[in-house]
């Protein structure tokens, strides 16, 4: 089967024939149609994460059919968790000690064949199609884990629009939520984009928005927008972070954080969130807006991200 391989951080992938992959026990072989290219995946390939073993074939947000019964199922970034330490017992798997990530730690997507715990394969609601579904798997399902921790607020940020937050914002706006969405300076086509998707407001990330905001999510991995957020928060709001890696986040007067304000990351994902995100897309008709491309321009999808010239998600399709 052919693979998208990292085989050293800051190269291109290379294109490998590898045999075919083998599902040990509780595992099974899946043949990919759909993998989406993560913003997480740039973050792999420029050496950003630690940890990180080459060869490896990134992307986690895999769609695709388990050999032998045709099921259509999904591959998300969580493969695999231990059961035994504290967050696991706790119901945070999401941070466990040992988990294995798919596309990171295990062999991931950008390819034709993966196995995957079958434990962890989640189920893909059937209004979507195999190119649609993929960005669920992680921009869709981090995001929900995101969108999840600004509780009750009506008034909600998002910085940074990209396959994430036009996923959260139709959720936001079908739960009679106001979104404020901030792009890059000038960014005029993106923040059309976030309009399209029901953003009320959308302007640039150094702008004050109209009005105070209850919560922000940042999903660009700036740290800069850090203290921006902060400063668009009403007292007692809170500022999520949703990226695996951020820049150094500049100091800044304690005033901003002041008046009970909330600064937390969002790591990884459960089983659970998975399981309640995709029966939420299931309930609401979400518009995933994709750009697919053929599998051995993986490269170019992820040169796209890069430089800010996607709308929604790009796939890749084997
Ligand atoms: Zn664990
Ligand atoms: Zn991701």
């Amino acid at each position: 089967m052919k693979a998208m391989r990292l085989h050293a951080a800051r190269q291109a992938l290379r294109c490998d024939t590898l045999p075919m992959p083998e599902p040990g026990p509780g595992q099974v072989l899946v043949k990919v149609s759909a993998c989406g290219v993560c913003r997480t995946d740039l973050h792999l390939v420029d050496g950003e994460l630690p940890q990180c073993r080459t060869p490896v074939t990134p992307g986690h947000e895999i769609v695709g059919t388990i050999a032998g019964s045709g099921e259509r199922v999904g591959i998300p970034w969580l493969g695999w968790t231990c059961g035994a330490c504290e967050h696991c017992r706790g119901g945070r798997e999401n941070l466990c000690e040992r988990a294995r990530f798919t596309g990171y730690t295990l062999e991931g997507g950008y390819a034709e064949y993966v196995v995957a715990d079958q434990r962890f394969c989640l189920p893909i609601p059937e209004r979507y199609t195999d190119t649609e579904a993929a960005p669920l798997l992680c921009a869709g399902l981090i995001g929900y884990r995101c969108y999840r921790q600004i509780e009750q607020s009506r008034a909600i940020g998002i910085y940074g629009f990209g396959a994430a937050a036009h996923i959260v914002a139709q959720i936001a706006k079908a739960e009679d939520r106001t979104v404020f969405a901030f792009t890059k300076e000038n960014d005029l086509t993106g923040q059309q984009f976030a309009r399209s998707c029901g953003a009320h407001w959308a302007g640039d990330s150094t702008e004050i928005p109209p009005e105070p905001l209850d919560a922000a999510i940042i999903f660009a991995p700036v740290g800069g927008l850090i203290p921006l957020a902060l400063r668009a928060v009403r007292k007692g709001g809170s500022v999520i972070c949703g990226g695996i890696h951020m820049s150094d986040i500049p100091s800044f007067p304690y005033a901003l954080l002041w008046g009970e304000r909330v600064l937390r990351s969002v790591a990884n994902l459960t089983r659970a969130d998975g399981e309640a995100f995709m029966a939420l897309a299931a309930r609401v008709p979400l518009r995933i807006q994709t750009r697919g491309y053929p599998l051995a321009d993986a490269d170019r999808a992820l040169e796209d991200l890069r430089a800010g010239r996607l709308e929604g998600a790009a796939v890749l399709l084997p």
